[in-house]
């Protein structure tokens, strides 16, 4: 990994993280950071994730590797206000969760002596802002990568080293796959759990204590999810649109399917397709990608 200086817009889970996950590298490099608001600039300075500066073209000058990690809807704004402080040469990458729509955004505005390779990784929390972060988790976590036409391979490169150097496993990927594979793995069950927390919180008018004292671990589990950030989350369906609604269609299809099982007590339906559904959560377990441990390794007592 070769650059000297970062510089992170917008200071939240995922830049701390990043800065954090660099710090433990104990390189040499620069970090630099810029947030919208003085209250999360003074919360970055005091936790010493960057050099924090009040101006975003301060943040960016000089840097050869800027990463945005502002909410998707924000992405455009942020380059139009530093386009015109950006080195030459410098590479632009983001965070965000939503690849086509954002893409077709900034290709326009980056600055022609720049590069842009829009990146994801697909590792989060429900928390946010500087507090929220930590050095590890971008551990054995999968980055996708997905460059654009004008992405130079040098660029591309560049970027798939910076993330594997802060612990990421890296894919690279079309702009409109990716955006498909996350409609499936992380936008929809987004929207599934809210819906369900929204629909215990309609019943807890009748049922309030019930709903939050005897929560089972399958409720509690969708408010977890289900208190992720709002302006990030509005954003992902306003960006994401075509490719979660292909995939609602598809998931109304299937409830509906499971409706009808309930509605005329079909037991081997329910119980073959909960047998598909559980080995499922056993392949990402053997990927390493979530712990086998019971509730999540949450402590029971
Ligand atoms: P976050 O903790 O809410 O941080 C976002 C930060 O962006 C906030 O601190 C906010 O600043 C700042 N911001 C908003 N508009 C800005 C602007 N115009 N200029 C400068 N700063 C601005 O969110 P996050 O979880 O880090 O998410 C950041 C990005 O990562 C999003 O695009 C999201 O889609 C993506 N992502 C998130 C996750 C996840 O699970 N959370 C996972 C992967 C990727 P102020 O506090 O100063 O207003």
């Amino acid at each position: 990994m070769s650059f000297k200086h970062v510089a992170l817009i917008g200071l939240g889970l995922i830049a701390s993280s990043i800065s954090l996950a660099l710090r433990r590298n104990k390189s040499e490099l620069r970090i630099t950071g810029f947030s919208k608001s003085s209250e999360t600039r003074a919360k970055a300075s005091k936790l010493k994730l960057c050099e924090v500066f009040d101006k975003v073209e301060e943040a960016v000058h000089g840097a050869d590797l800027i990463i945005l990690c502002v909410p998707v809807g924000a992405m455009a704004s942020v380059v139009t206000a530093i386009s015109n402080f950006v080195k030459p040469g410098a590479i632009i990458t983001d965070v965000g969760s939503v690849k086509s729509e954002v893409i077709n955004q900034l290709v326009t505005l980056i600055p022609s002596d720049a590069f842009f390779v829009p990146a994801h990784p697909l590792a989060g929390t429900e928390h946010s802002g500087p507090e929220a972060g930590f050095e590890s988790l971008f551990d054995n976590r999968w980055c996708i990568i997905t460059p654009t036409e004008n992405s130079p391979r040098q660029a591309v490169d560049l970027v798939v080293s910076f993330w594997q150097s802060i612990g990421a496993e890296v894919e690279i990927m079309t702009p409109k796959h990716h955006d498909l594979v996350l409609a499936v793995t992380s936008h929809v069950p987004h929207l599934i759990a809210y819906t369900m927390v929204g629909v215990a919180d309609d019943l807890a008018n009748v049922t309030k204590s019930e709903v939050i004292n005897y929560s089972a671990a399958g409720f509690r589990d969708f408010t977890r999810i289900a208190a992720s950030d709002p302006i990030m989350w509005r954003d992902v369906f306003l960006s994401n649109k075509d490719a979660s609604l292909e995939v609602l269609g598809l998931f109304a299809e299937e409830l509906s399917n499971l409706q009808s099982a309930v509605e005329r007590g079909d037991g081997t339906f329910l119980y073959d397709y909960f047998r598909r559904t559980r080995s499922i959560r056993r392949s990402i377990i053997d990927a390493g990608q979530d712990t086998g441990e019971p509730s999540f390794g949450r402590r029971l007592s």
